[in-house]
């Protein structure tokens, strides 16, 4: 397939709305914030073998590019504006194929309110590379940052914990769980839920960032940032029903799979809870380093998270 074609038939229909694009007609797009706001700026790269399969439905492929980066601008706070789209096909892309993932594109903009404004798209050999640039607006100087969590704060999550892990896991027959409890994880590994809906409950936070890490890692990356430390009560993390499945039926996969990453959840510190879909899971210390608490009190070591690949969950 060529690319103008592609651009002219796939594309274009997507920019429409967004004046800045300027019908994909030109070098470069133009964004214009409104007066006080400021654009947030984030990059995410889906490649074929390692973010994904290959052989998901391709709207559903597109979903996920679009959504690990609208949960980027969600955790800064910032609202979903418009983005840039830059693909490497390889030969056996279709023009189905290219439809399908055009339609994912053109729903997912419709829910969260956001333009295709440009991008680039080049052949590549053997394997699909998707990078998607989102770009958000929030009030100058607004943008919540990792580095801004104080001690007087708690930890708040959004969500539950752990489920996409648990939905690879079952993909791939590393773990198994009676039938009426897989497909809800499964679905949340095959589509994140961007928590856009919950920007305005980050109003009081001090520091956020969104859980793609796993929540102990990405933890770690906002204590570090902020320069303390935090307690985190591990009966305190909210878990699906799956999840609990998992304590009960493989114990000694509860804790790698709660960290295993991919949750696109909310975590803050902040001083006050943020609002009914929120969960306190612990303190902001002083004491630099993160201490993970069981039901008995004792401290026990927290996996280190999830590596950028499909192949791999890493234990504590
Ligand atoms: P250039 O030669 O400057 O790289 P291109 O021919 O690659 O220009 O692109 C022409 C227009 O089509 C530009 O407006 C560009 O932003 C847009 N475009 C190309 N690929 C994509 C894509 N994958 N998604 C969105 N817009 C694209
Ligand atoms: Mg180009």
């Amino acid at each position: 397939m060529d690319e103008f074609h592609v651009i002219d038939r796939f594309f274009r229909p997507l920019a429409r709305g967004f004046a800045g694009a300027l019908e994909l007609r030109d070098d470069a797009a133009f964004i214009s914030p409104p007066p006080g706001m400021q654009c947030v700026i984030t990059t995410d790269m889906l490649q074929e073998g390692v973010h994904f399969f290959g052989h998901e439905k391709p709207s559903l492929i597109a979903k996920k590019a679009l959504r690990v980066n609208l949960s980027d601008l969600a955790a800064k706070g910032a609202m979903p504006h418009c983005y840039f789209l830059t693909l490497g096909l390889d030969e056996t892309i279709t023009e189905t194929w290219m439809a399908d993932f055009a339609k994912g594109l053109e729903e997912d903009q419709a829910m969260y309110g956001i333009a295709l404004a440009g991008g680039d798209t080049t052949r590549s050999k053997g394997t699909i590379s998707i990078s998607i640039t989102a770009i958000g607006l929030v009030a100058e100087g607004k943008m919540l940052c990792r580095s801004g969590a104080t001690p007087g704060d708690h930890l708040y999550v959004s969500g539950t914990i752990g489920d996409s892990a648990i939905g690879l896991a079952l993909l791939k027959q590393e773990l198994s769980l009676p039938p009426l409890m897989r497909n809800t994880p499964i679905e949340r590994y095959y589509l994140p839920q961007p928590k856009i809906g919950l920007i305005p409950d980050l109003r009081y936070a001090n520091a956020a960032m969104d859980i793609s890490d796993g929540l102990f890692q990405d933890t770690r990356h906002l204590l570090e940032a902020s320069g303390i430390g935090a307690e985190i009560r591990l009966e305190s993390i909210p878990v699906s029903k799956a999840m609990q499945m998992v304590k009960t039926l493989s114990p000694s996969q509860f804790l790698p799979l709660m960290g295993g990453g991919d949750d696109y959840e909310i975590l803050c510190s902040a001083p006050v809870s943020p609002g009914e879909h929120w969960t306190e899971i612990g303190i902001i210390t002083p004491e630099k380093g993160l201490r993970l608490i069981d039901a008995a009190g004792s401290i026990i070591p927290a996996p280190s998270g999830y590596q950028h690949h499909l192949g791999r969950v890493v234990g504590p």
